[in-house]
């Protein structure tokens, strides 16, 4: 395909859970164009304004290319890639034989799951470092999911998937699809998708405490009170299982504990949650009623019911929801997929509480702490605290509660590694920065998101442009740190050098050749392979969800539990909370505040590309006008917003969109510190939701962080 110096590429974008296929012309070495690939069968032309960003992040003069080491002066120099390596091997090695293998921490950002080299590259380094202190953003994010999938079906990445494409009755909780194409549901071309399913006759309810883009296009919108989500779904049950709208169907024959449900929900009624939610008694029976009554359906709750106090309760509801009313692992219901690489059958099956945090005791899951506990595990002395810390394409600062703590942990660690290509507000602190390459450098395909789609599919993306002779990819980052930081024995070190001989690619066509589609070790035959799949240039439709129960069962018995003990233990704080919210009196000057995702904005990065940040101001309060005449603020005037931890200035925007009492900012900004290369090209920082947001405040079934219901003050600014 090439015309006079012109080539075209087909991949995935990477930059989101969406995996959309772009079309990539180059000309004379450069990126001529970005669009989307129509003939890609899973997202058909759809991108978002940030794909054509990619070209924008490979171009950017302000992305690091070589490794850095801070100067004593606070300044930075450059330094080859053998120093550097062996400079962070020996100080981290120094601090874990000094002060134990805790004393050493990481730290992943969630870019690494959408990066082939760090998904197969980067565990052997964490397992290597031997240290309990591990923590990533998962558990700001999806942790509650991972939870619940684990002690309901035995696995943390047996995630059910709504069959978006084929229900009839799509209930939406604290998620905006029409914004993030799909979150743990990946799903690119939402909007498309979503008129589809009204264009069958199928309805979208959602819930939100803000009228939110996909609210706009539903069917019927439900304003509810952060954090009473779980309330709701505990009235819905109330309501299916009392007037015994439950039809389980085939699933009531390898499900337990139902009768345990039934008792849980007793005290739920409608009308007792109903104050609490900010939903009708009523409008809570004809919802229940409805969503059993359809011919399928599938309830859906995301970041804005993961992240909140419930978070765990959330997931769970959500699951016996689907379950009761006969729509887990049915078509148009929520479906599990069947990726070309399983790594439900080749990855653990996730644990929680093996052990606890050294300061709070909060619960390990699946070998990583919450991470609300970093910055209390570095500040507080003692046995087991943190003095070094690695970094991977993360920005805690801006992305975990209360940034300007953890800010303060950083700048007391004896050493900071960041393996990243931004200097940001986190890595900033780092001593060493170790630079990989650019997205368009490397080859890649998605382990992860592959998981997560509505339908089956795969996608191989090579590398555009060969990297440069001093850059190094993730994956040789990790391999050369695992070399030197690892476990030395013989065993170790084979593994190693058979990984690093095969590399990612390698690596890859075995996934692929010994997966649920593969060709096995046959050189020829209609199997997959690595070879096949580059063939296929625009991606492979592997076909729609199947059914795959009892049989993809985890558990150890091959049977779903319904009422888990972790989880209907902490069925009595609810209770606990509901009646406090009744007694409570009416504190006219607190508002609730919750974050929000906006397309042009990709979490704490790219708010550098001019391109991506025209157009007005994005970060701002958004306020119902009630509460702006009641408080005394205006549009466009900036406002203090002040919580436990914090205070901000932020210009306030009215819409009645948003509930009465609860406020939204969106989260990632925060840019104004200094030393930093993301702030916007016009100079916009934003403020950091995450200055507000508390580090003391999670769910304590799993230690997710609450981001969403964080209660607040606003106040005029000086
Ligand atoms: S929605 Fe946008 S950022 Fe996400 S994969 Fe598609 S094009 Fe990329």
């Amino acid at each position: 395909m090439s015309r006079s110096r012109e080539t075209t590429h087909y991949r995935a974008c990477n930059l989101c859970e969406a995996i959309c296929g772009i079309q990539i012309e180059v000309r004379e070495g450069r990126v001529a164009s970005i669009r989307g690939d129509r003939e890609d069968p899973f997202s058909r032309g759809h991108i978002c304004p940030k794909a054509v960003a990619l070209q924008d992040i490979h171009e950017d003069p302000d992305r690091l290319r070589h490794p850095l080491r801070r100067t004593k002066d606070g300044g930075w120099e450059r330094i080859g890639w053998r120093e550097a390596y062996d400079e962070v091997a020996a100080r981290l090695r120094t601090i874990q034989r000094e002060h134990g293998r805790d004393a050493v921490a990481t730290y992943l950002g969630n870019p690494n799951v959408h990066n082939l080299g760090s998904m197969l590259f980067g565990p052997p380094l964490w397992r290597g470092l031997r240290t309990k202190n591990r923590f990533s953003a998962t558990s700001v994010d999806q942790l509650p999911h991972h939870v619940a999938a684990t002690l309901m079906f035995g696995h943390k990445l047996l995630l059910p998937v709504p069959d978006l494409d084929r229900t009839a009755f799509l209930l939406v909780l604290g998620a905006n699809p029409a914004v993030s194409n799909g979150s743990m549901m990946t799903a690119p071309g939402m909007l498309r998708r979503l008129e589809e399913l009204r264009k069958r006759g199928g309805r979208l309810v959602v819930v939100d405490p803000r009228r939110t883009e996909t609210a706009r296009l539903a069917d019927r919108h439900h304003f509810i009170r952060p954090g009473a989500d779980a309330l709701l779904l505990m009235a819905m049950l109330h309501v299916i299982l009392s007037e015994g709208l439950e039809r389980p169907g085939r699933l009531a024959e390898f499900c337990d504990s139902l009768d345990t449900v039934r008792s849980l929900v007793a005290d739920f009624t409608p009308e007792r949650v109903a104050p609490a939610t900010g939903i009708a008694a009523e409008e809570i029976r004809s919802l229940a009623r409805e969503f059993a009554a359809a011919p399928t359906a599938v309830c859906y709750g995301r970041l804005g019911v993961s992240t909140q106090i419930f978070g765990g309760l959330c997931q769970w509801l959500v699951n016996v929801l689907n379950i009761v009313t006969g729509n887990l692992d049915n078509p148009g219901g929520a479906m599990f997929t069947k990726a070309a690489v399983d790594l439900v059958t080749s990855t653990g099956r996730g644990r929680l509480g093996t052990w606890n945090s050294r300061v709070r005791g909060l619960p390990e899951y699946g070998g990583e702490l919450p991470v609300a506990v970093l910055a209390e595990e570095i500040l507080s002395e003692g046995p087991g605290q943190i003095r070094g810390l690695l970094t991977v394409a993360g920005n805690p600062v801006l992305s975990t509660p209360n940034g300007v703590q953890l800010e303060r942990a950083l700048e007391s660690l004896d050493f900071m590694v960041a393996i990243d290509f931004y200097l940001n507000e986190t890595t900033r602190h780092a001593h060493v920065i170790l630079p990989p390459t650019s997205p368009l450098e490397h080859d890649h395909y998605d382990l992860v998101f592959n998981l997560l789609a509505v339908r089956n599919t795969a996608k191989y993306s090579p590398a555009l442009f060969s990297p440069g002779p001093d850059s190094r990819h993730e994956w040789q980052i990790f391999s050369e740190l695992d070399s030197r930081l690892g476990d030395g024995s013989l065993k170790r070190r084979l593994t190693r050098w058979f990984n690093a001989k095969l590399g990612p690619r390698g690596l890859l066509d075995l996934g692929l050749r010994f997966g649920p589609y593969g060709t096995g070790l046959r050189a020829f035959g209609g199997g997959l392979s690595l070879g096949r799949l580059e063939r296929s240039v625009h991606g492979l439709d592997l076909g729609a969800l199947k059914p795959c129960l009892p049989g993809r069962l985890r558990t150890n018995d091959r049977r779903i539990e319904l009422a888990p003990q972790e989880l209907a233990n902490d069925v009595p704080r609810l209770l606990k909370d509901l009646e406090a919210s009744v007694d409570a009196a009416d504190d006219r000057d607190s508002l609730l505040l919750i974050g929000r995702r906006q397309v042009r904005s990709n979490n704490s990065w790219m708010h550098n590309f001019p391109r991506l940040m025209r157009g007005k101001e994005r970060c701002t309060l958004l306020m119902h006008p009630d509460d702006a005449s009641r408080l005394g603020v205006a549009a466009s005037e900036r406002v203090c917003l002040v919580s436990r931890v914090g205070r901000i200035e932020v210009p306030l925007e009215l819409s009645d969109e948003m509930m009465p009492g609860v406020v939204s900012l969106p989260h990632g900004w925060g840019h104004h510190r200094s030393g930093t290369q993301l702030a916007t090209a016009e100079k916009t920082p934003g403020a950091s939701l995450n200055d507000l947001t508390d580090d003391q405040s999670v769910d304590p079934v799993c230690g997710s962080a609450v981001l969403s219901g964080v209660p607040v003050r606003v106040e005029p600014a000086d």
